[in-house]
């Protein structure tokens, strides 16, 4: 009997596995031909300073396929593993300049308003063409680079060392800034931090979450808030759920904020509508 047990699970072991393959070429094939059709959309989530005034906001990229929400995990995994992230990650470039463009023309933004924080691959980052491709985007869309915030991850720094900086150095002389996203969660060493031209460091939402006062996560956001400051950076908390979250990051330093607290993702109508209740009622 238990052999019978065996080799069926065996042979289930190998269908799960066929099926796996097959799903995954699929996927490739819808996100290919998405690509193509540009199915795509972006919602913007708002971040706030500790005046609760909106000072940015960071782009998320949304796809239905055939009517199914599929998460970003999954399909920029997918997308990264074929490398039509290239042509996604422009398309996201393209898009996100045109919105600040409207934004910006239509003179919806408040004063507060500094930049648009744009989720940049490993391998767009890598890729030859990223350099004059974002710069291009900027300035047809008459945007300036500060505009910007390039959001990388730790995982960039698997890459070439001294490639890696030259890029980043020639497009913070250009303007733009870079954010280091889901800090604490990566690439163990922390020397790159004194080599790269990092402007900020967003503090990952697995630490916010954690957050009760004495708590070994909240004592991780201590330090990671002190290390930020003696370098010189600005600090962000994404993932800020709670007022007691966002209580304890303003006590220990942290003023700028992002997360369900405040708004989910919105659509770029919808972010325009946070934008104008969220203005201080006027004073005439
Ligand atoms: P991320 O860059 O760390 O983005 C933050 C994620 O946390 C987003 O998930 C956002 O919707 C979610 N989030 C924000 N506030 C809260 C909160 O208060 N609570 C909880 N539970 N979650 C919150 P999302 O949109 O599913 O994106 C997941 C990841 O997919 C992103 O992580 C990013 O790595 C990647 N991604 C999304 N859009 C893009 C894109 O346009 N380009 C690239 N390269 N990656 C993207
Ligand atoms: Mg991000
Ligand atoms: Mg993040
Ligand atoms: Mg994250």
């Amino acid at each position: 009997h238990a052999k019978a047990q065996g080799r069926s699970g065996i042979s289930i072991y190998t269908q799960n596995m066929q099926q796996e393959t097959q799903d995954k070429l699929n996927l490739y094939n819808d996100l290919h031909q998405a690509i193509q059709q540009q199915a795509f959309t972006l919602v913007f989530q708002p971040q706030l300073n500790q005046r609760g005034e909106v000072t940015g906001a960071e782009v998320l990229c949304r796809w239905n396929n055939r009517g199914t929400p599929v998460s970003p995990d999954v399909f920029i995994r997918a997308a990264e593993e074929t490398r039509l992230i290239l042509p996604l990650g422009q398309w996201i470039l393209t898009e996100s300049c045109r919105v600040l463009k409207r934004w910006r023309q239509e003179n919806r933004l408040p004063d507060s308003f500094r930049r648009l924080a744009v989720n940049i691959s490993p391998a767009q980052f890598m890729d030859d063409n990223f350099e004059h491709y974002v710069t291009a985007q900027v300035n047809s869309h008459s945007l300036c680079s500060a505009q910007l915030e390039l959001e990388i991850t730790e995982s960039i720094f698997l890459g070439d060392k001294n490639i890696i900086r030259s890029k980043m150095e020639r497009l913070s002389s250009l303007g733009f800034t870079f954010a280091l996203d889901d800090f604490g969660t990566g690439y163990s060493s922390l020397s790159y931090l004194q080599h790269l031209p990092l402007h900020k460091l967003k503090i990952d939402r697995s630490f916010v979450m954690d957050i009760e006062d004495d708590s070994k996560p909240a004592r991780i956001v201590d330090s990671i808030i002190q290390m930020g400051q003696n370098l010189g950076m600005e600090i962000i908390a994404e993932g800020v759920e709670y007022d007691a979250q966002r209580m304890y990051l303003q006590n220990h330093g942290c003023y700028e904020y992002q997360g369900y607290l405040f708004s989910r993702p919105l659509t770029e109508d919808e972010f325009i509508e946070f934008v104008r209740q969220n203005e201080p009622p006027s004073t005439h």
